[in-house]
């Protein structure tokens, strides 16, 4: 789960971690009081998306008047704002943060993740930080400093210190910093967090070292004993295909294709996409109905894939482990009719019941198309996606 900077600053904030001062405001009126109640001389109107390089695109400006604040969030609110990280449609603007401006000296980079080679946490930092960090580490990795967390120690103020020097906090600073990259991996170990980015860290001309922006990931597996953190989700920011299935307990995300896949199981489901695209097709979703899934799953699982108006083809791909084919077999039937089914369906399912389900399908009079190994599944409805007929 993602949630936006002003929520990051503020769980930051818990641990320690000093940011600007700051409002979150939702319209040009509210923007305005915000800047009134800080004070000026300098405000940042800064749109909040779940999605970075807001800066690039013309989301994150500088005020010098509460006049220029008004006009600035006038601007960005409601903007459809493009990021490398939107895509080309954009995200809408409908929250922004007024923060006081910052006299920033030096724009540094921190983050924490789980490194998945050492399965360890692992804070990395640098002295490049600011809007092109992904830039530094592509061309010059060795400006990003690494340091392994020992889970059973925490981040130790020796190896704090360490980082701190590198990146080229000044002796004076040391300190000060030292708590905010403890205070840092703290939240990230407390909060169940997959990330915690702060780009840029900053240092300010007299010699404080403040976070200026704030990322913030979850594992969604640890959310139940996070409620106050579940209360930040903002639906706005998630794909409507992707909420719907969340409810239903699918695991399903949106993909720029147009063959929609129906699997049982996270790997079958990889490998369903590998093999559409071996054949020259393009997946439109991953979708995982799970090892026990119900006809009345299967039913909204093909509810939601057909929302999608660029839906060519569907495949079903089954293995009946737990999983009985006859079940996906009766619920590939109810959701066909109840949804009026326009799209080619090729089914290929093997294992438990495999018979009883093939004769279910090819008695219910609809127009399924049968597969029996999944090249051949693949090949069928890579063709039947491109209107040609099938091999
Ligand atoms: P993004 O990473 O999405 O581009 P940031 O919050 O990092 O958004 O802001 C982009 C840039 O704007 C920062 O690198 C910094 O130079 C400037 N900036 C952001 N917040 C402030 C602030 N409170 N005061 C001064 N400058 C800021
Ligand atoms: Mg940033």
């Amino acid at each position: 789960m993602k949630i936006h900077e002003y929520q990051g600053k503020e769980i930051l904030r818990r641990f320690g971690i000093p940011t600007p001062r700051g409002i979150p405001v939702f319209s040009v009126d509210e923007a305005v009081k915000a800047a009134e109640a800080l004070g000026g001389p300098v405000w940042v109107v800064k749109a909040q998306i779940h999605a970075g390089g807001r800066g690039k695109g013309g989301g994150v400006k500088l005020g010098k008047s509460i006049a220029e604040v008004r006009e600035l969030a006038d601007q960005i609110l409601g903007m459809q704002l493009v990021t490398h990280q939107t895509g080309p449609q954009g995200q809408k603007v409908r929250r922004l943060l007024i923060e006081e401006g910052a006299d920033i000296k030096k724009e540094l980079y921190v983050g924490i993740v789980v490194d998945r080679t050492t399965q360890r946490v692992v804070l990395m930092a640098s002295s490049e930080g600011g809007m092109d960090i992904e830039e530094v580490a592509a061309k010059t990795p060795d400006k990003i400093h690494k340091v392994f967390v020992d889970p059973g120690k925490g981040l130790t103020g020796a190896d704090a210190d360490g980082v701190a020097r590198r990146i080229g906090i000044p002796e004076g600073s040391i300190a000060e910093a030292r708590a905010l990259l403890q205070g840092l991996y703290r939240a990230f170990d407390q909060t169940d967090a997959s990330l915690v980015e702060i780009n840029p860290l900053i240092l300010t001309g007299d010699g404080r070292v403040i976070a200026l922006d704030a990322k913030l990931n979850f594992d969604d597996n640890a959310l139940f004993r996070h409620a106050d953190i579940v209360e930040m989700r903002d639906l706005d920011e998630e794909d409507p295909a992707e909420i719907e299935a969340s409810k239903f307990d699918l695991s399903y995300i949106s993909l720029d294709g147009n063959i929609g896949c129906l699997v049982n199981g996270a790997g079958l489901a990889m490998a369903t996409m590998d093999v559409i695209k071996l054949y020259g097709g393009e997946p439109a979703n991953f979708l995982d109905v799970g090892g026990g899934a119900t006809a009345e799953k299967v039913t909204e699982a093909f509810k939601i894939m057909l929302k999608n108006p660029g839906l060519k083809a569907i495949l079903v791909n089954i293995f009946g482990g737990i999983m009985k084919c006859d079940t996906i077999a009766n619920g590939v039937i109810a959701a066909a009719r109840e949804v009026q089914l326009k799209v080619p369906l090729v089914v290929r399912m093997k294992g438990t019941n495999e018979d009883l389900g093939r004769k279910i399908l090819a008695e219910s009079g609809l127009p399924i198309i049968s597969a029996d190994n999944m090249s051949n599944a693949a090949e069928k409805v890579v063709a039947a996606a491109k209107g040609t007929r099938q091999p």
